[in-house]
C-alpha cells in the first residue's frame, strides 16, 4: 500500500557510475542506499559489461531488493540505477525504473527523476504514430522518443529530445558503452558528478551518494547540460539553452538529506538558517524548541539558537514505519503519525514547547503532533514552520496534494492555528525562505508558495 503522509514526496533518486574496477552495480547500490530518502516504492539497477544491458528492479527498499547474490550477477564497469516514489498513480513494478528498452539501434536503460508537462502531448504523438506504452510513467515517453531519433546517435538524439521537452528532468542513460546524464534547461532537478579515487565517473542526485561511495564532488551538471562519460573520458555539450534558473527550493526545505550540497549550498546549514530566521520573524516566550524529526531538526537547532531557549530531544520518529497496511484517507494518516512519532513525555511535561517543523501540507501532522504533546503533559504548544504555506500544487514531479487538500491555499494563518489546535502558529516567510538558502530569488523554484511555475504552459498529466 502506497504511503500517506502530510509532506510533499520526492518522485525518485538517480545514479550512475563508471567504474573501470569493475564494481559499477555495488556502488550503484551504495549509492541508491544513501538516496533511499527520495524513493522507498521501488529500487533498480542496470549494468553495462560492454556487450550487453542487465536490468534488475524490484518493488521494495535498496536492501530489500538487492541480495548480494543478486549484486554478483550485476557485472559490468557502467551502471544505472533508480529508487522510485510514485507520483499520481505510478505504482508497482512496471513504472519502476531504470527503463531498458531495446530497438534498432540496439538497448538503452534510462532513470528519471522529474515530471515532463507537455508529456500527454507526447505521449498522445507517439501514440498517433502506432507507439504502444506498456507503464504510466514518463520515462517511457523519453524512451520512445529517444529511440525514434536516433539516427546520428544516442547523444544526438538526447539532443533532440531535449528541444521538445517541458518540465523537470534529471536523466541518466545507459548503454552498452556510454553513460549519459542530463539536466533540464531551469535546473528544477538536482544532478551532480563526481569522480572515483581510481578514475572513473559518478552521477548522483545528491552528493551524499558521492560520500558514500568514496567519490570526490567535481560540479553539479548545469541546466540544459548533457555530460557523456565514454571510455573513461567526460565530455560535455549544451543540449539546449538554458531558461531562467528554477532550482526547487523544496530540496532544501525537506527532499534532500542535511549533508548534501546543492549548487554550492549545503542543506543542513539553509535549514538552520531558515531556523535562525525563524526565530526573529516569530519569536514566543518558551521553556523549550524540540523539532519534528528528522528534516525539521536543523531548523529547530537554528531557531534556539537564535532564541535562546534550549533546545531538546521531545519527540522520537519511528525509522522502521515502511509501507504499511493502512489504507489512505484522513484516519489513516492520522494513525500512520501516531505510527511514526512519540513524544517524551518526562522532557515535554510542564513544559511551553516551540515545535520546528520543516513544511504544513495538509495539516494533519500538526494537528495529531499538538494533541500527542498536549497529551504528554505540555504546557503550551507553539508551532514553527521553515518554510512558508504551501499553497500551490507541484507539476515538476513532486507529489503533493491538490488545491483543496492543500492547507495553505484554503485557509489563513489564523485559521490554520484554529484547526491544528496550537497555542500559537508561525511560518517563515518567503523573503526568509530565499535568504537562508542563499540563493537569489531568481535562481530558485518557489511556485508552491507563489503559485508562479517557472514553467508556461502547465498541463496537467492523469
Ligand atoms: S513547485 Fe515546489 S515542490 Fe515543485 S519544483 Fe517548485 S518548489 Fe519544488
Amino acid at each position: 500500500m502506497k504511503q500517506e503522509t502530510d509532506k510533499p514526496r520526492e518522485a525518485c533518486g538517480v545514479f550512475g557510475v563508471y567504474a573501470p574496477g569493475g564494481e559499477a552495480a555495488l556502488l550503484t547500490y551504495m549509492g541508491l542506499y544513501a538516496l533511499q530518502h527520495r524513493g522507498q516504492e521501488s529500487a533498480g539497477i542496470t549494468v553495462s559489461d560492454g556487450e550487453k544491458l542487465q536490468l534488475y528492479k524490484d518493488e521494495g527498499l535498496v536492501p530489500e531488493v538487492f541480495s548480494e547474490k543478486i549484486l554478483e550477477g550485476l557485472s559490468g564497469p557502467l551502471a544505472i540505477g533508480h529508487v522510485h516514489y510514485p507520483t499520481r498513480g505510478n505504482t508497482g513494478y512496471l513504472n519502476a525504473q531504470p527503463l531498458l528498452v531495446r530497438y534498432r539501434k540496439g538497448s538503452l536503460a534510462l532513470a528519471h527523476n522529474g515530471s515532463l508537462v507537455n508529456s500527454a502531448a507526447l505521449r498522445a504523438e507517439l501514440e498517433e504514430q502506432g507507439s504502444v506504452f506498456q507503464t504510466s510513467v514518463d520515462s517511457e515517453v523519453i524512451a520512445n522518443l529517444l529511440a525514434r531519433k536516433d539516427r546520428e546517435g544516442i547523444v544526438s538524439a538526447l539532443v533532440d529530445c531535449m528541444q521538445v521537452f517541458q518540465g523537470s528532468y534529471a536523466l541518466v542513460l545507459l548503454t552498452r558503452d556510454l553513460l549519459i546524464g542530463a539536466r533540464d534547461p531551469h535546473g528544477l532537478r538536482p544532478l551532480t558528478l563526481g569522480t572515483l579515487p581510481g578514475g572513473g565517473y559518478v552521477l548522483a542526485s545528491e552528493t551524499c551518494a558521492l560520500d558514500t561511495i568514496g567519490a570526490s564532488f567535481l560540479r553539479d551538471v548545469e541546466p540544459g547540460e548533457v555530460v557523456v562519460i565514454e571510455g573513461g573520458r567526460l565530455r560535455s555539450l549544451q543540449g539546449v539553452k538554458p531558461l531562467c534558473r528554477a532550482l526547487c527550493s523544496f530540496e532544501f526545505i525537506y527532499f534532500a538529506r542535511p549533508d548534501s550540497v546543492i549548487d554550492g549550498m549545503n542543506v543542513h546549514l539553509a535549514r538552520n538558517r531558515a531556523g535562525q530566521r525563524l526565530a526573529r520573524e516569530h519569536p514566543v516566550e518558551a521553556d523549550l524548541v524540540i523539532a519534528v524529526p528528522d528534516s525539521g531538526t536543523s531548523a529547530a537547532i537554528g531557531y534556539a539558537r537564535a532564541a535562546g531557549i534550549p533546545f531538546g530531544e521531545g519527540m522520537i520518529k519511528n525509522q522502521y514505519v515502511g509501507r504499511t497496511f493502512i489504507s489512505p484517507g484522513q484516519e489513516a494518516r492520522e494513525k500512520r503519525v501516531q505510527l511514526k512519532l512519540n513524544p517524551i513525555r518526562a522532557v515535554v511535561k510542564g513544559k511551553r514547547v516551540v515545535v520546528v517543523d520543516d513544511s504544513i501540507v495538509r495539516g494533519t501532522t500538526s494537528h495529531r503532533i499538538v494533541k500527542l504533546l498536549r497529551k504528554a503533559g505540555a504546557r503550551e504548544v507553539h508551532i514553527r514552520v521553515s518554510s512558508p504555506p504551501v499553497a500551490s500544487p507541484c507539476y515538476f514531479g513532486i507529489n503533493t496534494p491538490t488545491y483543496e487538500e492543500l492547507v495553505g491555499a484554503q485557509n489563513q494563518v489564523a485559521a490554520i492555528e484554529k484547526r491544528i489546535g496550537a497555542d500559537s502558529l508561525g511560518f517563515l516567510s518567503l523573503e526568509g525562505l530565499v535568504e537562508s538558502i542563499g540563493m537569489a530569488e531568481d535562481r530558485l523554484c518557489l511556485a508552491c508558495f507563489t503559485g508562479k511555475y517557472p514553467v508556461k504552459q502547465v498541463t496537467i498529466d492523469n
